[in-house]
Protein backbone atom coordinates (compact mmCIF):
# COMPACT_ATOMS: atom_id res chain seq x y z
CA UNK A 1 0.00 0.00 0.00
CA UNK A 2 1.59 3.25 -1.36
CA UNK A 3 1.24 6.90 0.83
CA UNK A 4 -1.02 9.06 1.15
CA UNK A 5 -0.92 13.05 0.34
CA UNK A 6 -2.90 15.14 1.06
CA UNK A 7 -3.19 18.59 -0.68
CA UNK A 8 -5.36 21.45 0.93
CA UNK A 9 -6.38 23.96 -1.90
CA UNK A 10 -7.36 23.38 -4.93
CA UNK A 11 -5.49 25.88 -7.00
CA UNK A 12 -2.11 27.04 -8.45
CA UNK A 13 0.05 25.65 -5.41
CA UNK A 14 -1.90 22.74 -4.97
CA UNK A 15 -3.03 21.29 -7.85
CA UNK A 16 1.02 21.80 -9.78
CA UNK A 17 2.04 19.75 -6.87
CA UNK A 18 -0.39 17.00 -6.75
CA UNK A 19 0.04 16.71 -10.55
CA UNK A 20 4.20 16.78 -10.47
CA UNK A 21 3.76 14.45 -7.88
CA UNK A 22 1.31 12.24 -10.06
CA UNK A 23 3.76 12.06 -12.63
CA UNK A 24 6.73 11.14 -11.14
CA UNK A 25 5.40 8.89 -8.33
CA UNK A 26 2.07 6.10 -9.70
CA UNK A 27 2.11 4.75 -6.47
CA UNK A 28 1.12 7.52 -4.19
CA UNK A 29 -2.46 8.29 -3.31
CA UNK A 30 -3.48 11.87 -3.79
CA UNK A 31 -6.22 13.69 -2.43
CA UNK A 32 -7.12 16.93 -2.66
CA UNK A 33 -9.20 19.17 -0.58
CA UNK A 34 -10.90 22.20 -1.99
CA UNK A 35 -13.57 24.69 -0.37
CA UNK A 36 -15.24 25.70 -3.72
CA UNK A 37 -16.92 24.24 -6.81
CA UNK A 38 -13.51 25.29 -8.41
CA UNK A 39 -10.38 23.81 -9.28
CA UNK A 40 -7.22 24.85 -10.98
CA UNK A 41 -9.01 28.00 -12.07
CA UNK A 42 -7.21 31.99 -12.99
CA UNK A 43 -8.19 34.09 -10.20
CA UNK A 44 -6.04 36.51 -12.60
CA UNK A 45 -8.75 36.01 -14.98
CA UNK A 46 -11.34 37.78 -12.81
CA UNK A 47 -10.99 41.04 -13.54
CA UNK A 48 -11.86 40.34 -17.18
CA UNK A 49 -14.73 38.04 -16.17
CA UNK A 50 -16.04 41.07 -14.35
CA UNK A 51 -15.32 43.40 -17.04
CA UNK A 52 -17.62 41.27 -19.45
CA UNK A 53 -15.10 40.17 -21.76
CA UNK A 54 -15.95 36.15 -20.29
CA UNK A 55 -19.37 35.36 -19.53
CA UNK A 56 -19.00 31.80 -17.75
CA UNK A 57 -16.71 31.78 -14.51
CA UNK A 58 -16.32 28.32 -15.92
CA UNK A 59 -14.38 30.15 -18.73
CA UNK A 60 -11.26 31.18 -16.08
CA UNK A 61 -11.13 26.78 -15.05
CA UNK A 62 -7.86 25.25 -16.23
CA UNK A 63 -8.42 21.65 -15.69
CA UNK A 64 -11.56 20.51 -14.31
CA UNK A 65 -12.24 18.02 -10.88
CA UNK A 66 -12.96 15.55 -13.08
CA UNK A 67 -10.04 15.65 -15.32
CA UNK A 68 -7.88 15.19 -12.26
CA UNK A 69 -10.08 12.49 -10.96
CA UNK A 70 -9.30 10.88 -14.61
CA UNK A 71 -5.29 10.94 -13.34
CA UNK A 72 -6.19 9.67 -10.45
CA UNK A 73 -6.17 12.43 -8.05
CA UNK A 74 -9.24 12.52 -6.10
CA UNK A 75 -10.08 15.91 -5.56
CA UNK A 76 -12.95 16.59 -3.48
CA UNK A 77 -14.84 20.05 -4.00
CA UNK A 78 -16.63 21.61 -1.40
CA UNK A 79 -14.70 19.99 1.45
CA UNK A 80 -13.14 21.84 3.65
CA UNK A 81 -10.01 21.04 5.07
CA UNK A 82 -10.80 22.36 9.06
CA UNK A 83 -8.54 21.44 11.09
CA UNK A 84 -5.23 19.17 11.36
CA UNK A 85 -3.91 16.61 14.36
CA UNK A 86 -0.52 16.69 12.94
CA UNK A 87 1.20 14.37 15.76
CA UNK A 88 -2.01 11.48 14.51
CA UNK A 89 -1.68 12.72 10.88
CA UNK A 90 -4.94 13.16 10.76
CA UNK A 91 -7.37 16.22 9.18
CA UNK A 92 -10.96 16.60 10.44
CA UNK A 93 -12.71 17.49 6.73
CA UNK A 94 -15.83 19.10 6.20
CA UNK A 95 -18.32 18.26 3.23
CA UNK A 96 -20.13 21.77 2.40
CA UNK A 97 -22.54 20.16 0.08
CA UNK A 98 -23.95 18.20 2.81
CA UNK A 99 -22.74 19.60 5.96
CA UNK A 100 -21.04 16.23 7.28
CA UNK A 101 -17.64 16.21 9.02
CA UNK A 102 -15.13 13.57 8.78
CA UNK A 103 -11.66 12.59 9.46
CA UNK A 104 -9.17 11.85 6.86
CA UNK A 105 -5.71 10.13 7.66
CA UNK A 106 -2.18 10.84 5.54
CA UNK A 107 0.94 10.16 5.26
CA UNK A 108 2.36 13.46 3.77
CA UNK A 109 0.63 17.24 3.52
CA UNK A 110 0.86 19.23 1.64
CA UNK A 111 -0.87 22.96 2.24
CA UNK A 112 -2.06 25.41 -0.61
CA UNK A 113 -4.35 27.14 0.79
CA UNK A 114 -3.79 30.78 -0.29
CA UNK A 115 -4.48 34.00 0.97
CA UNK A 116 -7.23 35.95 2.70
CA UNK A 117 -8.18 39.85 1.25
CA UNK A 118 -7.15 42.23 3.86
CA UNK A 119 -10.03 44.82 5.18
CA UNK A 120 -7.52 46.57 7.68
CA UNK A 121 -10.50 46.54 9.91
CA UNK A 122 -12.41 49.09 8.25
CA UNK A 123 -15.93 48.90 9.51
CA UNK A 124 -18.63 47.88 7.37
CA UNK A 125 -17.13 45.69 5.77
CA UNK A 126 -19.30 42.74 6.60
CA UNK A 127 -22.21 44.89 4.53
CA UNK A 128 -23.59 42.70 1.86
CA UNK A 129 -22.41 45.47 -1.17
CA UNK A 130 -19.01 45.21 -0.07
CA UNK A 131 -17.05 42.36 -2.47
CA UNK A 132 -13.41 41.06 -1.95
CA UNK A 133 -12.46 39.43 -5.44
CA UNK A 134 -10.02 36.63 -4.47
CA UNK A 135 -11.50 33.37 -5.79
CA UNK A 136 -14.05 32.30 -8.48
CA UNK A 137 -16.52 32.20 -5.33
CA UNK A 138 -16.40 36.08 -4.55
CA UNK A 139 -16.66 36.71 -8.43
CA UNK A 140 -19.71 35.08 -8.92
CA UNK A 141 -21.22 36.49 -5.78
CA UNK A 142 -19.93 40.02 -7.10
CA UNK A 143 -21.47 39.21 -10.66
CA UNK A 144 -24.83 38.15 -8.79
CA UNK A 145 -25.39 40.84 -6.99
CA UNK A 146 -24.38 43.26 -9.99
CA UNK A 147 -27.03 41.45 -11.72
CA UNK A 148 -29.80 41.69 -8.84
CA UNK A 149 -28.79 45.43 -7.54
CA UNK A 150 -27.78 47.14 -10.93
CA UNK A 151 -25.74 49.58 -8.74
CA UNK A 152 -24.69 52.95 -10.90
CA UNK A 153 -21.60 53.73 -8.35
CA UNK A 154 -18.77 51.89 -6.91
CA UNK A 155 -15.57 52.38 -4.96
CA UNK A 156 -12.50 50.22 -4.78
CA UNK A 157 -11.18 50.98 -1.33
CA UNK A 158 -7.09 50.40 -1.92
CA UNK A 159 -4.97 50.53 -5.05
CA UNK A 160 -3.17 46.92 -5.50
CA UNK A 161 -3.00 46.16 -8.93
CA UNK A 162 -6.64 43.42 -8.18
CA UNK A 163 -8.49 46.68 -7.15
CA UNK A 164 -7.35 48.71 -10.53
CA UNK A 165 -8.15 46.22 -12.77
CA UNK A 166 -11.71 45.65 -10.94
CA UNK A 167 -11.95 49.63 -10.88
CA UNK A 168 -11.36 49.33 -14.87
CA UNK A 169 -13.64 46.53 -15.26
CA UNK A 170 -16.56 48.02 -13.29
CA UNK A 171 -15.68 51.75 -15.37
CA UNK A 172 -15.72 49.83 -18.85
CA UNK A 173 -19.50 48.19 -17.87
CA UNK A 174 -20.38 51.92 -17.44
CA UNK A 175 -20.25 52.32 -12.99
CA UNK A 176 -19.30 55.84 -11.95
CA UNK A 177 -16.11 54.09 -10.41
CA UNK A 178 -14.00 55.82 -7.47
CA UNK A 179 -10.79 54.62 -5.93
CA UNK A 180 -9.50 55.77 -2.52
CA UNK A 181 -6.05 55.41 -2.01
CA UNK A 182 -4.08 56.54 1.60
CA UNK A 183 -1.09 56.24 -0.25
CA UNK A 184 0.80 59.01 -2.38
CA UNK A 185 0.23 57.66 -4.99
CA UNK A 186 -1.57 54.42 -6.50
CA UNK A 187 -0.17 50.72 -6.70
CA UNK A 188 2.36 51.09 -3.69
CA UNK A 189 5.07 48.13 -5.56
CA UNK A 190 5.62 50.97 -8.04
CA UNK A 191 7.17 53.94 -6.88
CA UNK A 192 4.82 57.23 -6.85
CA UNK A 193 6.43 58.41 -9.89
CA UNK A 194 6.05 55.65 -11.65
CA UNK A 195 2.28 54.97 -9.73
CA UNK A 196 1.27 58.86 -11.02
CA UNK A 197 1.15 57.49 -14.75
CA UNK A 198 -1.42 54.71 -13.59
CA UNK A 199 -3.78 57.49 -11.65
CA UNK A 200 -3.24 59.33 -14.92
CA UNK A 201 -4.49 56.87 -17.59
CA UNK A 202 -7.24 55.80 -14.64
CA UNK A 203 -8.35 59.22 -15.05
CA UNK A 204 -8.14 59.58 -18.64
CA UNK A 205 -11.21 56.75 -18.50
CA UNK A 206 -13.05 58.55 -15.96
CA UNK A 207 -12.52 56.92 -12.70
CA UNK A 208 -11.60 59.44 -9.86
CA UNK A 209 -8.82 58.69 -7.95
CA UNK A 210 -8.32 59.95 -4.31
CA UNK A 211 -4.77 59.55 -3.38
CA UNK A 212 -3.36 60.34 0.29
CA UNK A 213 -7.25 59.53 1.47
CA UNK A 214 -8.17 57.55 4.33
CA UNK A 215 -11.73 55.03 3.79
CA UNK A 216 -12.48 55.38 7.14
CA UNK A 217 -16.21 53.15 7.19
CA UNK A 218 -18.69 51.55 4.91
CA UNK A 219 -21.78 52.51 5.22
CA UNK A 220 -24.84 51.74 2.90
CA UNK A 221 -24.20 53.24 -0.29
CA UNK A 222 -21.05 54.67 0.75
CA UNK A 223 -17.78 55.00 1.36
CA UNK A 224 -16.74 57.57 4.43
CA UNK A 225 -13.29 58.60 3.62
CA UNK A 226 -11.50 61.40 5.38
CA UNK A 227 -12.08 64.06 2.82
CA UNK A 228 -15.84 63.02 2.65
CA UNK A 229 -18.61 60.97 1.56
CA UNK A 230 -18.27 58.99 -1.76
CA UNK A 231 -21.16 57.28 -3.37
CA UNK A 232 -20.94 53.42 -3.68
CA UNK A 233 -23.46 50.79 -4.23
CA UNK A 234 -20.51 48.72 -4.37
CA UNK A 235 -17.85 48.53 -2.35
CA UNK A 236 -14.41 46.43 -3.88
CA UNK A 237 -11.59 45.82 -1.56
CA UNK A 238 -8.13 46.15 -3.15
CA UNK A 239 -5.85 46.73 -0.16
CA UNK A 240 -3.76 42.99 -0.95
CA UNK A 241 -3.80 39.74 0.80
CA UNK A 242 -2.23 38.12 3.76
CA UNK A 243 -1.33 34.51 3.51
CA UNK A 244 -4.07 32.22 4.90
CA UNK A 245 -1.85 30.17 7.53
CA UNK A 246 -4.46 29.20 9.84
CA UNK A 247 -4.05 25.19 9.09
CA UNK A 248 -0.41 25.56 9.10
CA UNK A 249 0.19 27.03 12.24
CA UNK A 250 -2.21 24.56 13.84
CA UNK A 251 0.66 21.69 11.82
CA UNK A 252 2.97 23.80 13.82
CA UNK A 253 5.36 25.28 10.71
CA UNK A 254 7.21 28.51 11.57
CA UNK A 255 6.01 30.92 10.01
CA UNK A 256 8.72 33.97 8.65
CA UNK A 257 8.68 37.68 9.23
CA UNK A 258 6.41 38.24 6.73
CA UNK A 259 3.52 36.66 8.38
CA UNK A 260 3.60 33.52 5.09
CA UNK A 261 4.61 30.06 5.73
CA UNK A 262 8.75 29.76 5.78
CA UNK A 263 9.52 26.75 3.60
CA UNK A 264 13.48 26.11 2.71
CA UNK A 265 13.80 25.78 -0.87
CA UNK A 266 12.50 22.68 -1.88
CA UNK A 267 9.14 24.02 -0.27
CA UNK A 268 9.27 21.94 2.59
CA UNK A 269 7.98 23.36 6.02
CA UNK A 270 9.51 23.03 9.57
CA UNK A 271 7.31 20.19 10.04
CA UNK A 272 8.69 16.84 9.19
CA UNK A 273 6.56 15.52 5.73
CA UNK A 274 4.52 18.51 5.63
CA UNK A 275 4.83 21.08 2.47
CA UNK A 276 3.31 24.34 1.73
CA UNK A 277 3.34 26.52 -1.70
CA UNK A 278 1.77 29.63 -3.26
CA UNK A 279 0.42 32.42 -1.60
CA UNK A 280 0.29 31.13 1.90
CA UNK A 281 4.04 30.96 1.67
CA UNK A 282 6.84 33.74 1.42
CA UNK A 283 9.93 33.62 -0.34
CA UNK A 284 13.28 35.10 -0.44
CA UNK A 285 14.39 37.85 -2.78
CA UNK A 286 16.51 37.62 -5.24
CA UNK A 287 18.03 41.26 -4.66
CA UNK A 288 17.81 41.63 -1.09
CA UNK A 289 18.14 38.28 -0.40
CA UNK A 290 15.52 38.92 2.19
CA UNK A 291 12.19 37.30 3.28
CA UNK A 292 9.33 38.64 0.77
CA UNK A 293 5.53 37.44 0.43
CA UNK A 294 4.84 37.84 -3.59
CA UNK A 295 1.35 36.40 -3.78
CA UNK A 296 1.72 35.83 -7.81
CA UNK A 297 0.62 33.12 -9.97
CA UNK A 298 3.57 32.98 -11.08
CA UNK A 299 5.26 31.93 -8.06
CA UNK A 300 2.19 29.89 -6.87
CA UNK A 301 2.97 27.30 -9.97
CA UNK A 302 6.51 27.35 -9.79
CA UNK A 303 6.31 26.31 -5.96
CA UNK A 304 3.79 23.70 -6.38
CA UNK A 305 5.88 22.33 -8.99
CA UNK A 306 8.89 22.23 -6.72
CA UNK A 307 7.10 20.85 -4.01
CA UNK A 308 5.55 18.28 -6.32
CA UNK A 309 8.86 16.87 -7.31
CA UNK A 310 9.84 16.53 -3.61
CA UNK A 311 7.26 15.19 -2.74
CA UNK A 312 7.44 12.24 -5.00
CA UNK A 313 10.98 11.62 -3.53
CA UNK A 314 12.85 13.81 -6.83
CA UNK A 315 15.17 17.05 -6.07
CA UNK A 316 13.92 20.26 -7.43
CA UNK A 317 14.78 23.90 -6.11
CA UNK A 318 12.59 27.17 -5.95
CA UNK A 319 14.70 30.04 -6.84
CA UNK A 320 13.34 32.82 -5.56
CA UNK A 321 11.73 35.66 -6.58
CA UNK A 322 12.16 39.23 -8.04
CA UNK A 323 8.66 39.92 -7.77
CA UNK A 324 8.60 40.53 -11.50
CA UNK A 325 4.50 41.37 -11.86
CA UNK A 326 2.63 43.02 -15.10
CA UNK A 327 -0.28 44.40 -15.45
CA UNK A 328 -2.57 46.56 -18.07
CA UNK A 329 -5.11 49.40 -16.97
CA UNK A 330 -6.54 51.33 -18.83
CA UNK A 331 -4.72 50.67 -21.87
CA UNK A 332 -1.86 51.80 -19.58
CA UNK A 333 1.05 48.27 -19.19
CA UNK A 334 2.96 48.27 -16.47
CA UNK A 335 5.77 46.32 -15.42
CA UNK A 336 7.79 45.98 -12.09
CA UNK A 337 10.70 43.68 -11.56
CA UNK A 338 13.48 43.92 -8.64
CA UNK A 339 13.56 46.44 -5.92
CA UNK A 340 11.71 49.48 -5.95
CA UNK A 341 13.63 52.89 -4.12
CA UNK A 342 11.86 52.29 -1.11
CA UNK A 343 12.60 48.76 -0.87
CA UNK A 344 16.28 49.15 -2.34
CA UNK A 345 16.73 51.56 0.60
CA UNK A 346 15.20 49.42 3.35
CA UNK A 347 17.34 47.15 1.88
CA UNK A 348 20.12 49.02 2.55
CA UNK A 349 21.37 49.98 -0.88
CA UNK A 350 22.55 52.88 -2.33
CA UNK A 351 20.53 53.12 -5.25
CA UNK A 352 20.98 55.50 -8.05
CA UNK A 353 18.23 55.99 -10.68
CA UNK A 354 17.12 57.27 -14.27
CA UNK A 355 13.89 57.48 -16.06
CA UNK A 356 13.67 57.18 -19.73
CA UNK A 357 10.93 58.06 -22.17
CA UNK A 358 10.69 56.99 -25.40
CA UNK A 359 9.02 54.75 -27.44
CA UNK A 360 7.39 51.44 -28.06
CA UNK A 361 8.14 51.29 -32.06
CA UNK A 362 10.45 53.34 -34.21
CA UNK A 363 9.85 57.04 -33.68
CA UNK A 364 8.37 57.53 -37.37
CA UNK A 365 5.64 54.39 -37.59
CA UNK A 366 2.36 55.54 -36.65
CA UNK A 367 2.15 52.65 -34.12
CA UNK A 368 4.66 54.40 -31.78
CA UNK A 369 3.59 55.08 -28.23
CA UNK A 370 5.21 56.42 -25.87
CA UNK A 371 6.56 54.23 -23.22
CA UNK A 372 8.88 55.16 -19.78
CA UNK A 373 10.90 53.16 -18.15
CA UNK A 374 13.00 53.43 -15.01
CA UNK A 375 15.88 51.64 -13.79
CA UNK A 376 17.43 51.61 -10.36
CA UNK A 377 20.77 50.53 -9.85
CA UNK A 378 23.35 50.29 -7.22
CA UNK A 379 26.36 52.66 -6.68
CA UNK A 380 29.88 51.92 -6.54
CA UNK A 381 29.41 48.34 -8.16
CA UNK A 382 25.90 49.35 -11.36
CA UNK A 383 24.93 46.20 -10.68
CA UNK A 384 20.68 46.51 -11.80
CA UNK A 385 18.84 46.80 -8.54
CA UNK A 386 14.97 47.14 -10.34
CA UNK A 387 13.37 48.13 -13.10
CA UNK A 388 10.08 49.67 -13.47
CA UNK A 389 7.79 50.84 -16.56
CA UNK A 390 4.67 51.99 -18.06
CA UNK A 391 3.63 52.84 -21.35
CA UNK A 392 1.84 51.57 -24.26
CA UNK A 393 2.12 47.80 -25.84
CA UNK A 394 5.31 46.09 -25.42
CA UNK A 395 6.22 48.26 -22.31
CA UNK A 396 4.80 45.29 -19.45
CA UNK A 397 6.65 42.81 -20.97
CA UNK A 398 9.58 44.76 -21.21
CA UNK A 399 10.47 44.26 -17.92
CA UNK A 400 11.46 40.23 -18.64
CA UNK A 401 14.62 41.06 -19.97
CA UNK A 402 15.08 43.28 -17.08
CA UNK A 403 14.53 40.48 -14.64
CA UNK A 404 17.07 37.65 -16.60
CA UNK A 405 19.16 40.87 -16.63
CA UNK A 406 18.88 41.43 -12.54
CA UNK A 407 18.61 37.43 -11.69
CA UNK A 408 22.17 37.15 -13.70
CA UNK A 409 23.98 39.88 -11.48
CA UNK A 410 24.53 42.16 -14.62
CA UNK A 411 25.37 46.18 -14.30
CA UNK A 412 24.15 49.01 -16.51
CA UNK A 413 27.45 48.22 -17.93
CA UNK A 414 26.77 44.79 -19.19
CA UNK A 415 23.12 45.81 -20.24
CA UNK A 416 24.19 48.35 -22.23
CA UNK A 417 26.34 45.89 -24.32
CA UNK A 418 23.40 43.15 -24.48
CA UNK A 419 22.64 42.26 -27.64
CA UNK A 420 18.98 42.63 -27.80
CA UNK A 421 16.35 42.52 -31.12
CA UNK A 422 15.93 45.93 -32.93
CA UNK A 423 13.38 46.57 -35.49
CA UNK A 424 10.70 49.74 -36.30
CA UNK A 425 7.62 48.46 -35.64
CA UNK A 426 8.68 46.25 -32.75
CA UNK A 427 11.31 48.66 -30.70
CA UNK A 428 13.75 51.81 -31.13
CA UNK A 429 17.11 51.36 -32.19
CA UNK A 430 18.18 51.49 -28.65
CA UNK A 431 15.84 49.59 -26.03
CA UNK A 432 14.37 51.67 -23.57
CA UNK A 433 16.54 49.70 -20.90
CA UNK A 434 19.30 50.32 -22.55
CA UNK A 435 18.87 53.88 -22.93
CA UNK A 436 18.12 53.77 -19.43
CA UNK A 437 21.40 52.21 -18.26
CA UNK A 438 23.10 54.57 -20.46
CA UNK A 439 21.83 57.44 -18.71
CA UNK A 440 22.23 55.82 -15.32
CA UNK A 441 26.21 54.89 -16.26
CA UNK A 442 28.01 58.20 -15.76
CA UNK A 443 25.35 58.20 -11.85
CA UNK A 444 26.98 54.69 -10.33
C1 LIG B 1 -8.32 39.17 -9.20
C2 LIG B 1 -6.94 38.60 -9.18
C3 LIG B 1 -6.08 38.84 -10.24
C4 LIG B 1 -4.80 38.31 -10.24
N1 LIG B 1 -3.96 38.56 -11.30
C5 LIG B 1 -2.72 38.00 -11.32
C6 LIG B 1 -1.86 38.20 -12.43
O1 LIG B 1 -2.23 38.88 -13.40
N2 LIG B 1 -0.63 37.62 -12.40
C7 LIG B 1 -0.21 36.85 -11.35
O2 LIG B 1 0.92 36.33 -11.37
N3 LIG B 1 -1.02 36.65 -10.28
C8 LIG B 1 -2.25 37.20 -10.24
N4 LIG B 1 -3.08 36.98 -9.17
C9 LIG B 1 -2.58 36.19 -8.03
C10 LIG B 1 -2.79 34.71 -8.27
O3 LIG B 1 -4.11 34.45 -8.66
C11 LIG B 1 -2.46 33.97 -6.99
O4 LIG B 1 -1.14 34.29 -6.63
C12 LIG B 1 -2.58 32.48 -7.14
O5 LIG B 1 -3.90 32.12 -7.44
C13 LIG B 1 -2.14 31.79 -5.85
O6 LIG B 1 -2.37 30.44 -5.96
P1 LIG B 1 -2.55 29.58 -4.64
O7 LIG B 1 -2.88 28.21 -5.09
O8 LIG B 1 -1.42 29.78 -3.73
O9 LIG B 1 -3.79 30.24 -3.89
P2 LIG B 1 -5.29 30.38 -4.36
O10 LIG B 1 -5.39 30.56 -5.82
O11 LIG B 1 -5.91 31.40 -3.48
O12 LIG B 1 -5.90 28.97 -4.02
C14 LIG B 1 -6.03 28.52 -2.71
C15 LIG B 1 -7.23 27.60 -2.71
O13 LIG B 1 -7.29 26.94 -1.46
C16 LIG B 1 -8.65 26.80 -1.09
N5 LIG B 1 -8.63 26.62 0.37
C17 LIG B 1 -8.11 27.44 1.29
N6 LIG B 1 -8.24 26.92 2.53
C18 LIG B 1 -8.84 25.72 2.36
C19 LIG B 1 -9.24 24.70 3.26
N7 LIG B 1 -9.03 24.83 4.57
N8 LIG B 1 -9.84 23.60 2.75
C20 LIG B 1 -10.07 23.48 1.42
N9 LIG B 1 -9.71 24.42 0.52
C21 LIG B 1 -9.11 25.52 0.99
C22 LIG B 1 -9.29 28.09 -1.54
O14 LIG B 1 -10.67 27.92 -1.76
C23 LIG B 1 -8.54 28.35 -2.86
O15 LIG B 1 -9.23 27.85 -3.98
C24 LIG B 1 -4.37 37.51 -9.14
C25 LIG B 1 -5.23 37.27 -8.08
C26 LIG B 1 -6.50 37.80 -8.09
C27 LIG B 1 -7.41 37.51 -6.93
Amino acid sequence: MGKRLLVVGGDAGGMSAAAQARRIEPDLEIVALERTRWTSYSACGIPYLAGGLLHRPDQLVARRPEEFRAARIDVRVEHEAVGLDIAARKAEVRSLAHGRSFTLGFDLLHLATGAVPSNAGLPGCDLPHVHAVQNLGDAVALLDFARRRRPSTAAVVGSGYVGLEMAEALRRRGLGVTVVESGPEVMGSLDPDVGARVSKAMRDLGIVVHTGVRAEEVTTGAVVTSAGEIPAELVVLGMGVRPDTALAVEAGARLGPTGGVATDRRQATSVEGVWAAGDCCESTHLVSGRPTYQPLGTVANKQGRVAGINIAGGYAAFAGVLGTAITRICDLEIGRTGLNRAEAEEAGFEAVDATVESTTAAGYLPEARPTALKMLAERGTGRILGVQSAGGPGSAKRVDVAAAAIAGGLSVEDLIGLDLGYAPPLSPLWDPLQLAARSLRGAV
